[in-house]
């Protein structure tokens, strides 16, 4: 189908993206990688009479450590994480994550903070912010505020951000260490969404004991969400196959599946299981080697 008509901006400042959200509100979508609004807008899901194009405000796209965390601008795309040196080296959970979304192509143009905004209960970040306690900028004429990623997705397709807001950067808090992290995703094909994906982090204490744990889940609600009660059944147990096949038990039982093409809740159910329990022994093997 071809999309409903549309009018175009390309402001070259943030101000001046921020004042059009609120002379249009409700109205303008911000357009980021577009490979999730443009199929969007070509079925005729979304008819926004004004697309704007972020790509010339300067410092979006950046990556850079602080003392806060890593800073990751919103519209750093899923291969510039990928390949960016901080994040090889420090932050194997990110690299598993944006190494396994779609293909080259989606890579190349697909964006973090697009992701987070389209909260598809099936993409990846969302449940590596949920993992972290990720924190999510938002920036408006009135200024701007910080979400945490717990309370950010709120349904599918449905966030914090207001109509007057755009996500500027997600900021990932530096783990105390020894810690571990690692994204294990279950894909009918590769490039495919995930079937179930899960963001698992642990940092272990003086005693070796599991001192702080961080589950996201992707593609198994309405919404990515974080698996409590499986981080409450890691939290002060030894780092070994029992606590994890005890906490992926855990989180079968919170996640709340749907039968679809990728198959009946049965199904989904044990693969959250299995895929809880592979994520935390390559978190776990990652903390070790921190000691
Ligand atoms: C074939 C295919 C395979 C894919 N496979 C995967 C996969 O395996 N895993 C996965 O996670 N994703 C996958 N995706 C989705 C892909 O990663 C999208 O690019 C991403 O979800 C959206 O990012 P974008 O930059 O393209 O956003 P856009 O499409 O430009 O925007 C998406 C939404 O977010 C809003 N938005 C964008 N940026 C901002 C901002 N800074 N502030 C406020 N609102 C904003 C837009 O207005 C729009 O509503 C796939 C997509 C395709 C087409």
């Amino acid at each position: 189908m071809i999309p409903a008509q549309f009018d175009y901006v390309r402001p070259a400042a943030m101000h001046e993206a921020l004042q059009i959200l609120v002379d249009h509100e409700g109205d303008a979508k911000i357009l980021a990688g577009g490979y999730s609004l443009l199929p969007l807008l070509k079925l005729r899901l979304a008819s926004p009479t004004l697309l704007v194009d972020i790509h010339d405000i300067d410092g979006l796209d950046e990556i850079i450590e602080t003392t806060d965390g890593l800073r990751i601008g919103s519209r750093a795309t899923h291969r510039r994480i990928h390949e960016n040196p901080v994040v090889q080296n420090g932050y194997p959970l990110l690299v598993d994550a944006a190494g396994g979304i779609g293909d080259p192509q989606v890579r190349n143009w697909g964006t973090i903070g697009g992701s987070c905004a389209h909260a598809d209960p099936s993409s990846d970040w969302p449940a590596v912010l949920i993992a972290t306690r990720a924190t999510v900028v938002l920036q408006s004429v009135s200024g701007e505020r910080s979400v945490a990623a717990r309370s950010f997705f709120i349904d599918t397709f449905q966030t914090a951000i207001e109509p007057t807001e755009l996500l500027t950067e997600v900021i990932i808090p530096r783990a105390p260490r020894p810690s571990g992290a690692a994204y294990a995703k279950l894909e009918r094909r590769a490039g495919d969404f995930a079937t179930v994906g899960v963001a698992a982090q642990l940092s272990l204490g003086p005693d070796g004991r599991i001192s702080a744990a961080g589950i996201g889940l992707t593609a198994v609600a309405e919404t990515p969400f974080a698996a409590t009660a499986a981080e409450a059944a890691l939290v002060g147990q030894e780092p070994n196959e029992a606590t994890f096949q005890a906490a992926g038990v855990a989180a079968a039982a919170e996640s709340r599946p749907g039968t679809d093409a990728h198959g009946p809740v049965e199904y989904k159910r044990a693969m959250v299981k299995e895929m809880v329990v592979r994520a935390l022994r390559s978190a776990a093997g990652r903390a070790l080697a921190q000691r």
